[in-house]
């Protein structure tokens, strides 16, 4: 008798809109399985959340839409006196906003938090109780993950405090992101100027610490891993940025060794992707990379399509009728005009994202 045809895994499907919990877990294994991965772009505005929302869904891409402490505070209005309660509150805000959008738009996104230091623990604790909340009103967290970088602290005590607070986030089906290594450059207020003339040994995760990180975290719960492979925030002149994608093998087949898992056990993350060489970039995805972030570049972006603008219309910056002809200026000043044009900027920059993720076409949204 023919040996029987082995199964066809029929491809993975998931409603639109937010996923967490087991979809969340879906749609990382379908990103490593299928050589992609998904931008995850920091918002910091109802503008920027739907032109990343508009783009993911132009280019059938499922997203990542994240928030740094800084960014929610920005959402949440740069007015509100108390900033500890602006960056909760705001962090809430944006992502009622993405819940009660995202599936209109017909795509998967992932709802994140940035880089958290030690005095951002109490953040996303206090996030945690918004999830909490929620949970107990719509069955699903507000959030699919948070993260928190302890990288400048003692490695052991950097793992403890991600177990403690992913003992939390576990039963609720969310994700932690911790970091391991140093990315280079700052992002947001954290971490320091990058030195492009330093020795930067450090910007290169150890294998034994991702091994002794899972040891810890894989019994508490789901993790992924920001390593460091030279990758750094922020965008610098060519040549001066030394990415070794190769470094995030070393882990991979560490920890593959050691607990028998198959290829690629880790979920890991590309920090800094802003600048990067698209070559390296797609190397990245074979070993587990299942998320980019990019910030810089679609900050220009969004700059840069209000630039444009303004240099064709600065009289309707300045005027509310022509100074010349008299005529009126209202559809050029009207806020919906210039920053449709700044949306427009960081529509066309994801669209490059999506493509140099291998991302673009493959939604698991149906
Ligand atoms: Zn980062």
């Amino acid at each position: 008798m023919p040996d029987s045809p082995s199964p066809v895994a029929t491809p993975a499907t998931l409603k639109p809109g937010v996923v967490t919990g087991a979809d969340y877990q879906t749609l990382v294994s379908a990103c490593k399985r299928g050589n992609y991965a998904l931008p995850a772009v920091n918002v910091t505005s109802s503008h920027t959340i739907n032109a990343v929302l508009e783009a993911a869904a132009k280019n059938k891409s499922d997203v990542i839409i994240q928030l740094s402490n800084g960014g929610a505070q920005y959402y949440a209005g740069q007015g509100l006196p108390n900033g500890d309660t602006a960056k909760v509150l705001g962090a809430v805000a944006a992502a009622r906003h993405v819940h009660l959008l995202a599936e209109h738009y017909g795509v998967c996104v992932v709802l994140h938090t940035d880089h958290a230091n030690k005095k951002l623990i109490p953040w996303v604790e206090s996030l945690l109780d918004h999830s909490e909340e929620e949970i107990k009103k719509t069955g699903k967290p507000l959030f699919s993950s948070h993260m928190l970088d302890l990288s400048e602290e003692p490695l052991d005590w950097n793992i403890d405090e991600c177990a403690r607070v992913l003992k939390r986030m576990a039963p609720m089906g969310m994700c932690l992101e911790i970091e391991l290594g140093v990315t280079g450059g700052e992002e947001d207020g954290i971490g320091g100027d990058y030195d492009e003339s330093a020795d930067n040994s450090k910007l290169y995760t150890q294998p034994e610490d991702v091994l002794q990180a899972y040891d810890k975290l894989a019994p508490i719960g789901k993790f992924s891993v920001a390593a460091s492979f030279g990758n750094v925030h922020g965008v610098y002149k060519p040549g001066n940025v030394k990415l070794r994608p190769e470094i995030l093998k070393n882990s991979q087949d560490l920890i593959s060794k050691q607990h028998n898992t198959g290829p690629n056990p880790l979920d890991l993350v590309f920090h800094g992707g802003s600048g990067s060489e698209k070559s390296q970039i797609t190397e990245t995805l074979g070993y587990g990379v299942f998320k980019m972030n990019i910030d810089t570049d679609t900050q220009f972006a969004f700059a840069e399509g209000l630039g444009k603008f303004y240099e064709q219309h600065a009289n309707a910056f300045k005027y509310q009728l022509d100074p010349e002809s008299g005529a009126p200026l209202k559809k050029y000043y009207d806020p919906r005009k210039w920053m449709r044009e700044a949306e427009k900027g960081l529509v066309d920059r994801l669209g490059e994202a999506f493509v140099d993720l291998n991302s673009a076409g493959k939604t698991l949204a149906v």
